[in-house]
């Protein structure tokens, strides 16, 4: 059975902890380690409220500061390069970026899905980086939270909670929150060298109550991973785009059974192809 007896509880239940482990060790809720610092710092000072982070969303809105962030995935070909000198010279890019300590610029407020709200989840919840520079993206982790919108929202808020997605989609309409930038990485698959190469998303509702799944989310989550999947270079298959039961190592019903998995890809791939 996949219903959970604490469905009411106060926090998303598939991640109820820290959700980043050292190495794949099947201990997905263990402490995030030495080698990832979260830049939380004082625990607690930095998880505005639900209402505080969109008050403060919309005042960036309003001084201008939402800007669509351009971001680089590669495309820049220099005339004359082999294969191998271009990968060769990804490669020290990344090199570079992950031990320099530089950190790619960012705008508070900025989202990278157009439409998106932004509201940001506390920074104990993810690992700042400088995505795709450091880390290669090239996964898309579907989970269902088995909690409301405003639940989730809130927990990834809360910087004891240690877990958060990029995103979390609203059943009614399809609304989207994003929390995380695709830039850096959030606590959301526990294990933490899928956290550094996927994006994360939650659909509001219960693995059971199939009548979460509405129209509406299923096409909103769809564009929205098609977006993803573009920016990134995914490719848009159940290789790329997989559930968090799928994730190595994880013991999870996350997204359940009655996600339709089939007619969702077809929906990405016609909402990819649109993009060109
Ligand atoms: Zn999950």
């Amino acid at each position: 059975m996949d219903r959970e007896p604490e469905r009411d509880a106060a926090r998303p239940r598939h991640d109820g902890g820290p959700d980043e482990s050292a190495a794949g060790d099947g201990a997905p809720h263990a402490p995030e380690p030495a080698g990832g610092t979260p830049t939380g710092g004082a625990a607690g000072r930095d998880a505005p409220g639900p209402r505080r982070a969109r008050r403060d969303a919309e005042r960036e809105k309003r001084q201008g500061g939402v800007s669509r962030r351009a971001l680089l995935t590669g495309a820049v070909v220099l005339g004359g390069a082999g294969a191998f000198g271009y990968s060769r010279r990804d490669e020290l890019e990344r090199w570079w970026w992950r031990y320099s300590g530089a950190a790619a610029p960012r705008v508070e407020g900025e989202v990278d899905h157009v439409g998106a709200e932004w509201i940001p989840a506390s920074g104990a919840n993810l690992r700042r980086a400088s995505r795709p520079r450091d880390f290669g993206v090239d996964r898309v982790v579907v989970h269902m939270p088995e909690a409301t919108y405003d639940v989730t929202l809130k927990v990834f808020q809360d910087p004891s909670h240690r877990a958060s997605t990029h995103y979390v989609v609203r059943s009614g309409d399809g609304h989207v929150a994003q929390m995380v930038r695709e830039l850096d990485v959030a606590y959301h698959a526990g294990n933490r060298a899928f956290n550094e190469r996927s994006v994360g998303i939650e659909h509001e509702g219960w693995a059971d109550q199939p009548e979460y799944l509405t129209e509406a989310m299923y096409m909103s989550s769809a564009v929205l991973v098609a977006g993803i999947c573009a920016r990134h270079g995914i490719p848009v298959d159940r290789d790329h785009i997989v559930g968090h039961r799928e994730v190595p190592d994880v013991v999870r019903i996350c997204p359940g059974s009655a996600w339709e998995w089939d007619r969702y890809i077809e929906m990405v791939r016609s909402e990819r192809d649109a993009l060109g």
